[in-house]
C-alpha cells in the first residue's frame, strides 16, 4: 500500500474499545489492572506453591462450572498452545490413523501434522474449499477423527458431532469457540483450545476436556512401545494437571488472566450469556453486510456462518486493505481478514469480550470510510 488516506472518523463512531482482534483477542481492563494489583504475590513465584497451584486450579474449576462438565471428564493443560497440542495429539491421542475435515488454516494445520508423522498411517483428508463446510464420515480404519468447532481464517462455524455409529475418538479444535459456542459433551473425546481467542486471556496454554475415552487412549498409548517426546506427553501432563500443575513453567500471566475471564463469565450469567453476547454482535454484522452495497458476507451458507471470528467480503472498488489501515489509524485495530484466503476481506471477533455496540459503531464506521475512498 503506498498511503493511507486522510479520513478521520467523527468521534461518535469511536467504540469505547477498538479491538477487534481474533486471536490474540481483546483482553478486558479489568483483569489487566487485577493482575496488576497482585503485586508480589503471585508473578515471580513458584508455580509448584499454592500461590499459582491456586490459579491452575480455579481455571479448570471454573471451566467445570461454565461448561457444566460431566463428573468423568477431565481438563488437562499445558504448554504451547493448540499448535503443540496438535504435535501431542500425533502421539497421545491418534492410534494409527485419523481423519480430518480440512476446511481453512487451522485446520489444516492438523492434518499436516499426521500426514508428516512418520509413526501413523496416511490420514483421510476430507477438505472443502474455503468458506464452506464439511462432515466427518464414519470409517472402521480411523481411530480418531478431527473436527474444527469454528475455523478461525475463514469464519465457518460447524456443530460438533460424532459421526454416526463410528467407534474413534473424537477431537475438536474448540480454539476460537470455546467460552462462545454451546457444545454438546456427549459429542468429543477432546474439546481443546488455546486462551487467547474467545476466552480473551493470553498466548502459550492449551487446555483439553478429555472424556474417560480420551484418557483410556493417553494411558493405553503411553504404556505402548511408541517413543513420546516427554515434552509433548499427555500422560505426563495429565498426571500434572491432576496437581493443578503443569510439566514445565507455564505464563502465569495467562493463568491468571483466564481465570480473571472465566470468573467474569461466571457472574455475568456463565456460558449462555457468553453466547448471546457473541450471537448479538454477529448478527449486527451479518445483517449489516447483506443490506450493504458495500459489503457482503464470505460465507453463503448462513447455517455455518461463525457467531465469533465474523468474515465479511467488500465490493471489488473498496479495498479492504485501505479501510482497515483508516480504521487502524482512528484507532479501530485488526480488523485484517485471514492473508491466505486472498480476498478483499476484514475479519471482525465477535468473542465475548467486544461490546456488541462497539460492533455496531464499527459498521457505520466502515461505512463512512467506504464512501470516502
Ligand atoms: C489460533 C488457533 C490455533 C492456534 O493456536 P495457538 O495458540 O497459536 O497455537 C489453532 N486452532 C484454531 C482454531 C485457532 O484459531
Amino acid at each position: 500500500m503506498t498511503s493511507i488516506p486522510d479520513i478521520q472518523l467523527p468521534t461518535d463512531l469511536i467504540p469505547g474499545d477498538g479491538r477487534f482482534g481474533s486471536g490474540p483477542s481483546k483482553v478486558l481492563i479489568p483483569s489487566l489492572t487485577a493482575l496488576a494489583a497482585t503485586g508480589d504475590t503471585l508473578m515471580g513465584t513458584s508455580h509448584r506453591r499454592p500461590a499459582v497451584r491456586d490459579v491452575v486450579g480455579a481455571v479448570r474449576d471454573g471451566l467445570r462450572a461454565l461448561y457444566d462438565l460431566p463428573e468423568d471428564h477431565e481438563i488437562l493443560l499445558g504448554n504451547g498452545g493448540a499448535t503443540a497440542f496438535w504435535d501431542a495429539a500425533a502421539f497421545g491421542l491418534i492410534e494409527n490413523r485419523s481423519q480430518h475435515v480440512s476446511i481453512g488454516e487451522f485446520s489444516s494445520k492438523f492434518a499436516k501434522v499426521t500426514t508428516g508423522a512418520p509413526h501413523l498411517a496416511e490420514p483421510d483428508v476430507i477438505e472443502a474449499p474455503y468458506g464452506t463446510g464439511a462432515s466427518l464420515r464414519p470409517d472402521a480404519s480411523i481411530d480418531a477423527y478431527a473436527l474444527i468447532h469454528n475455523e478461525t481464517s475463514t469464519g465457518v462455524q460447524l456443530s460438533v458431532a460424532r459421526p454416526a455409529g463410528a467407534t474413534g475418538l473424537v477431537l475438536v479444535d474448540g480454539t476460537s469457540a470455546a467460552g462462545a459456542v454451546a457444545v454438546d459433551h456427549s459429542e468429543y473425546d477432546v474439546y481443546y483450545f488455546s486462551p487467547q481467542k474467545a476466552f480473551g486471556a493470553d498466548g502459550g496454554l492449551w487446555l483439553a476436556v478429555c472424556s474417560p475415552a480420551a484418557i483410556e487412549r493417553i494411558e493405553t498409548l503411553d504404556a505402548s512401545p511408541r517413543w513420546i517426546p516427554p515434552f509433548l506427553s499427555l500422560q505426563v501432563a495429565l498426571d500434572n494437571s491432576r496437581k493443578n500443575q503443569t510439566n514445565n513453567t507455564p505464563a502465569i500471566g495467562t493463568l491468571y488472566l483466564l481465570a480473571q475471564q472465566i470468573d467474569m463469565m461466571l457472574a455475568k450469567g456463565g456460558l449462555d450469556w457468553a453466547i448471546d453476547r457473541s450471537e448479538t454482535s454477529s448478527t449486527t454484522l451479518y445483517d449489516w453486510a447483506e443490506a450493504s452495497d458495500i459489503a457482503g458476507p464470505f460465507v453463503s451458507d448462513p447455517a455455518i456462518r461463525s457467531t465469533t471470528t465474523v468474515t465479511i467480503d467488500l465490493v471489488d472498488e473498496i479495498s479492504a486493505d485501505t479501510v482497515e489501515a483508516v480504521l487502524r489509524v482512528n484507532g479501530l485495530v485488526d480488523t485484517f481478514g485471514y492473508r491466505k484466503l486472498g480476498r478483499n476481506q476484514l475479519r471482525v471477533a465477535c468473542f465475548p469480550n467486544v461490546d456488541p455496540d462497539d460492533v455496531a459503531l464499527l459498521t457505520r464506521a466502515i461505512e463512512y470510510v467506504a464512501v470516502r475512498l
